[in-house]
């Protein structure tokens, strides 16, 4: 018998989230279902906007209001990591089974591009040390012009 470790992944991060709503006496309704689903399909750094215009391709009904509520619970259930890029809109990514990553942020195209850098990573514990400090958690975020952007500029 095979493991499947994609399908692992999507049963811890179902049981997280039963967890969770059970906790706060939430109901699991079918539109929730769906634009969580459409979300962790789909991948990268979406915005509600985003979400909802994938999930209207499914379901019309939904409205921006549920996809806004149910990416906001996402987030505080640590399913999901709500980022702000400094153009004024959220955009969320999965959080389970990811590495932590930074960011690049063209702010032309708004490409998002990721990186990882452990020298980057052991840098930031030896500022956090040198002031005694306790670092939780980090976001690294550099914007600038991609590849792409600085050709035509
Ligand atoms: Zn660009
Ligand atoms: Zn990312």
């Amino acid at each position: 018998m095979t493991h499947d470790h994609e399908h692992e992944g999507e049963e811890h991060r179902q049981a997280l989230l039963d967890k969770y709503m059970t906790e706060r006496g939430l109901k699991t309704t079918r539109q929730r279902t769906l634009i969580m689903e459409t979300f962790f399909q789909s991948g990268g750094h979406q915005s509600v906007e985003e979400v909802w215009a994938r999930v209207r391709k499914t379901d019309t009904r939904v409205s921006v209001a549920t996809v806004y509520r149910t990416m906001k619970l996402l987030a505080e259930s640590g399913l999901a990591h709500a980022r702000d890029f400094g153009d004024g809109q959220t955009r969320y990514e999965a959080a389970l089974g990811r590495h932590h990553h930074d960011h690049l942020i063209c702010t032309n195209c708004k490409k998002i591009i990721e990186f990882e850098n452990d020298r980057i990573e052991a840098l930031q514990d030896v500022v956090a040390r040198r002031h005694g400090f306790k670092v939780n958690s980090h976001k690294m975020e550099l914007y600038g012009l991609c590849r792409d952007c600085q050709r035509l500029s």
